[in-house]
């Protein structure tokens, strides 16, 4: 049976759970006693999220604080309901998260056409930003319908929860999930198609050329701890970049990151999910400043496996300061494509037993990202079949950005390590929602 094959190794118990305990129909060869998806935990040394104190999420939820939902509102109320007391909310379905229209969070006086004429580079010109307009401006109105959008979409994910998806179809349009400074959080079997920003903001003063810069992560770990995110799907759905108009000569660039991790957090595994059709996916550590390097310096611990990284532009992840380990996953390049691993300020990335799959034209040189001079590990890595060293390729071809190989630790925190060569079929048979039931 495909689904227990897929399953078999990442099922882990939470010991006296024995009363949730499924009994197992269909086949005689299946484990006596499975601990249903809601329930279960991750297990012992899978990653950095197994450290220290382990991620179990609301596994020993009692009844009273295990929620059924197939609303947004539904989700919102059960996510706040019962403080930070073990809980566990089923998603049932895909729930429409962004609200009837973008329109209708605008506030009265909005109106995109004369923000349009008012900040035109040939009226506005290119040196100054918009931050002081007053709050009557067009850019002060976008400020204000944002925040409505921001309110609505964006939900707060307390202490000791596990979120769920039942079934093969269940996940949210449009969310922001914000695991904002908590502890002991799991997100498995949902899909997640990214939210788009109604009111990007022009920033004339971001590049030569400006940008439009947009909000709202599909889910974002911030100064949490102990996060496991597994059989997630994320993906830019029926809106990718490509159907997105310009302005000014620059993109109306109405996503975010798929999966960022910032702000001091800390020890989180991200396993057999599917990151795909994007182009900024997952940053860990948002910036080089000072003040950020002593929030972030000593954190960032994160740990990926038999994840599908799929026809995305860059960041799968982009690394500052954590020591990020990213083993078996399954790497498979697109058009517009631009780097997978970027080596950010002080990121100690080891990257092994990887496959990368590469059509024609993307060379393997630019797998490696060099943004900041910071040590890499890359061995025993496959591109299209073929052990390939990273970082020798990448500094044949990118002889102005040498890398220096060998990250300084060594991770201890996996379990089941397969061979590179196996990881495709592995990986793409078995990771993103719709696999757990
Ligand atoms: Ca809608
Ligand atoms: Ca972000």
């Amino acid at each position: 049976m495909r689904t227990q094959k897929c399953h078999g190794r990442v099922i882990a118990a939470l010991a006296g759970c024995t009363a949730l305990v499924l009994s197992v129909t269909g086949t005689a060869q299946a484990a006596p006693h499975r601990v249903a998806p809601d329930r279960q935990v991750l297990a012992a040394n899978d990653g950095w999220g197994a450290a220290t104190t382990g991620t179990t999420g609301g596994a020993a939820a009692d009844p009273a604080h295990v929620y059924t939902v197939t609303t947004w509102d539904a989700f919102k109320a059960a996510l706040a309901d019962g403080g930070s007391a073990p809980k566990i909310i089923r998603v049932k379905g895909t729930i429409d998260a962004d609200g009837p229209s973008c329109a209708s969070f605008a506030v009265p006086g909005y109106d995109f056409d004369t923000y349009l004429k008012t900040y035109d580079p040939a009226v506005w010109g290119r040196t100054k930003t918009l931050d002081s307009e007053p709050d009557d401006s067009p850019e002060g109105l976008r400020r204000a319908s944002a925040a409505l959008q921001d309110a609505y979409i964006k939900a707060n994910v307390p202490a000791n929860t596990t979120i769920v998806g039942t079934g093969k179809d269940a996940g949210f349009r449009g969310a922001s999930l914000q695991i904002k400074g908590v502890d002991n959080v799991i997100v498995r079997n949902l899909g997640f198609e990214s939210p788009l920003d109604c009111f990007p903001q022009w920033d004339p003063t971001d590049t030569a050329d400006g940008n439009w810069n947009s909000e709202y992560d599909s889910a974002v770990v911030y100064g949490s701890t102990h996060v496991w995110m597994d059989h997630d799907t994320f993906t830019d759905g029926d809106h990718p970049d490509s159907t997105l108009p310009y302005y000014y000569g620059r993109i109306y660039e109405q996503h975010d990151g798929e999966l960022d991790i910032v702000k001091g957090a800390d020890y989180v595994t991200a396993s057999w999910n599917v990151f795909e059709d994007h182009d900024k996916t997952i940053l860990i550590g948002n910036s080089d400043s000072a003040s950020t390097a002593a929030v972030d310096r000593g954190h960032l611990k994160v740990t990926f496996h038999h994840n599908l990284f799929a026809n995305l532009v860059e960041r799968a992840p982009r690394v500052r300061f954590g020591q990020v380990d990213s083993y078996n996953n399954h790497f498979v390049a697109g058009d517009g494509y631009g780097y997978s691993y970027g080596i950010g300020m002080e990121s100690q990335l080891v990257a092994e037993h990887n496959a990368f799959t590469l059509p024609d034209g993307v060379a393997a040189g630019s797998i490696l990202k060099k943004w900041k001079e910071a040590p890499v590990t890359a061995d025993d890595n496959y591109v299209n079949g073929t052990p390939t060293d990273l970082i020798a390729v990448h500094n044949a071809q990118v002889p102005g950005e040498i890398l220096q190989p060998g990250a300084g630790w060594t991770p201890t925190l996996r379990t089941k390590v397969d061979r590179a060569k196996a990881v495709p079929k592995i990986v793409d048979h078995c990771a993103g929602a719709g696999h757990l039931r």
